[in-house]
């Protein structure tokens, strides 16, 4: 399905972002896998190369222009093109919109909508000359629903379905299809944390939480998987997927069907 395709993912060290780059991987494309945070890329690079995969990594902090412009140069230099941009670095913040800092909301603003729109930028030239180019745009049910707390992380979410629309309006007669994929609750480390902070407050284990705060709001009972995540960004990536395109593609065990 992406066999030898070169996909550049942001926020790959760790959590959603990783598992794609693994996915892909173990289906014969060619990964550039992009984070922060270098310790945590350079074990996850290593990882794949110790399996035989063909993978780089790039430090690249998406807030940085100059970063995101290098790290998409970098792919084309060394794997020659640029197949798929997977937008996927993220950070939360809660707190309520009267006591939310509004350096965290422009921070949280830049990383989920500005650097999407700068990799957007970056990668269109090189995949309008190749006539091919996929774009997944890593958002969420934050941005089809209203959570109170999350202003910026929602306002993000709900932003970049917007860039996803036009991007793909403009990528159309190019061989270019932009998608926003839209979890609800996944079991990564992101939401684990915030878990296991809700669980600190109320002293409660973990797994009650999940019954208790998760399960009711999710009609399948479950926290969706790494891996569903990974495998429908794949087929968003493959050839099958060529008609889909500025679309807002939920996985969610149901949550926003009620
Ligand atoms: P995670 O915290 O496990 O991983 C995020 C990665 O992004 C980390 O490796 C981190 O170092 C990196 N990152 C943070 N700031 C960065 C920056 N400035 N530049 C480059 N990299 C940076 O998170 P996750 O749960 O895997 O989430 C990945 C994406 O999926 C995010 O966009 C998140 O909003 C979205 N999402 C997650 C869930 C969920 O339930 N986990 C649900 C819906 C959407």
């Amino acid at each position: 399905m992406v066999n030898e395709k070169v996909v550049f993912i942001t926020g790959a060290a760790r959590g959603i972002g990783f598992e794609i780059g693994e996915h892909f991987a173990m289906n014969g494309a060619k990964v550039v896998l992009s984070d922060i945070n270098q310790e945590g890329l350079d074990e996850a690079v290593d990882e794949l190369k110790d399996r035989g995969f063909d993978a780089i990594g790039i430090k690249c902090d998406v807030t940085s222009e100059e970063e995101v412009k290098a790290g998409i140069d970098k792919t084309v230099e060394h794997f020659g093109r640029i197949d798929v941009l997977i937008n996927n670095a993220g950070i939360q913040h809660v707190a309520p919109i009267e006591e939310f800092p509004i350096e965290k909301f422009e921070l949280l603003i830049k990383i989920m909508l500005t650097a999407p729109f700068i990799a957007t930028n970056f990668a269109f030239p090189h995949m309008k000359k190749q006539k091919f180019g996929r774009i997944i745009n890593m958002a969420s049910i934050n941005g089809l629903i209203g959570f109170a707390g999350k202003a910026a992380y929602n306002s993000a979410k709900h932003g970049v379905i917007g860039l996803t629309k036009v991007s793909a309006l403009e990528g159309a007669e190019h061989g270019i299809t932009v998608n926003a994929m839209c979890p609800g609750y996944v079991d990564t480390p992101l939401v684990r944390n915030q878990l296991q902070d809700i669980s600190s407050t109320r002293g409660v284990p973990l797994e009650k939480v999940l019954e208790e705060v998760i399960y009711p709001l999710v009609p399948q009972k479950r926290l969706l998987s790494v891996e569903e995540i990974a495998d429908y960004t794949m087929f968003l990536a493959s050839d099958k997927a060529k008609g889909v395109t500025g679309q807002a593609v939920v996985l969610d065990g149901g949550y926003t069907a009620q």
